[in-house]
């Protein structure tokens, strides 16, 4: 590992601890705007109409995958939906677009949701919350989350505002570090990953079902998202990635947003391509050099993966950066 590497790190976690104390700070944060959705998700299909279509007939059950006794996935909602089942009622972790909430409670077979975890703000992951939230549902999230969703914002790729969500959809339960709790015999563990996709990212974990949901923070299909304008940038997504695999082991089922279920080992991959990308286009930064010119510089190339829209996401990636040049100690300005 080199030093600068070591010093990055040290750096970006020097910043977790500063973020953590001065949250407050952060209250304004929503008005500063971002993606309703994913940037890979178009905007339509994170609205009602289009991922009902997606989703089929309004209402009509969704495909599920059993990953264990009590624990269902839930797919093309239109991301991933988690259900634990436990004699009370269904805990789920994100509650798909809005227009697919419906069919996400169709999913259940009449069962209440008593519980729900929003892994971060976007709307493909937040749209059942009003549903859900009106039934009784207690809905758990990081406190950022919160206040995207309870505050109007500007979302800069669509030139659009983002409504408020209505105060019944908004996280009832919200932490800042982490914390634990238990629906029927399973132990969950929830905590928080600073900036590796947004600013307000969560995992998951089932314990006894060895069941870890990374929402956004690991994309074994899609490109992988960092909203920059919200705080997502790719040395946090980096620590993210560290921090979850030290949660895995090789029978832990990693259950992303977007895709199949991982292995820890497909995750570990990922993680090493983005560590890569990290040095990359942290040093091209460094050294002023744009998405455009890092894509004709061919960074992207033999890394590993393919990338479907290969500069937005060096765009995504250099604006994060420059965010956060402080924190890769660059001197470019
Ligand atoms: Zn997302």
């Amino acid at each position: 590992m080199s030093k600068l590497k070591r010093v990055s790190r040290s750096d970006r976690r020097g910043f977790l601890r500063t973020g953590l104390t001065g949250l407050a700070g952060l209250a304004s944060a929503p008005l500063l705007g971002s993606l309703a959705g994913c940037q890979q998700l178009p905007a339509a299909q994170a609205g009602s109409k289009a991922a009902a279509s997606a989703s089929g007939q309004k209402g009509a059950a969704l495909a599920t995958e059993k990953l264990s006794d009590r624990i269902t996935l839930i797919t093309g909602a239109p991301g991933n939906v988690i259900a634990l089942s436990a004699d009370n009622g269904v805990l789920l972790v994100d509650s798909g677009a809005a227009g697919s909430a419906r069919a996400v409670k169709a999913s259940l077979g009449g069962a209440k949701v008593h519980t729900l975890f929003n892994t971060h703000y976007h709307a493909d992951q937040t749209g059942g919350n009003e549903l859900f939230g009106k039934e009784g549902a207690t809905i758990h999230a990081h406190l950022i989350t919160r206040q995207w969703l309870a505050t109007d914002f500007y979302v800069p790729a669509d030139d659009r505002w983002v409504k408020a969500f209505p105060k019944v959809a908004w996280p009832t339960e919200t932490f800042r570090t982490k914390g634990e709790t238990r629906a029927g015999t399973e132990n969950i563990e929830y905590g928080y990953l600073l900036e590796a996709h947004t600013r307000g990212d969560i995992y998951v974990f089932f314990r006894d079902s060895n069941v870890l949901a990374v929402g956004d923070v690991a994309s074994p299909e899609r490109d992988p998202v960092l909203d920059w304008y919200s705080g997502g940038w790719i040395g946090g997504r980096v620590d993210a990635m560290d921090d979850l695999l030290k949660l895995a082991n090789d029978s832990t089922k990693i259950v992303p947003a977007y895709g199949p279920v991982m292995t820890r080992a497909q995750l570990k991959a990922e993680r090493d391509i983005m560590a890569h990308l990290y040095d990359k286009t942290t040093e091209a930064t460094d050294h002023g050099r744009s998405a455009k010119d890092m894509l004709d510089d061919g960074i992207l190339n033999d890394v590993g993966r393919k990338f479907e829209d290969p500069y937005r996401f060096l765009y995504d990636v250099s604006k994060g950066n420059w965010a956060h040049y402080t924190n890769f100690g660059g001197n470019i300005v």
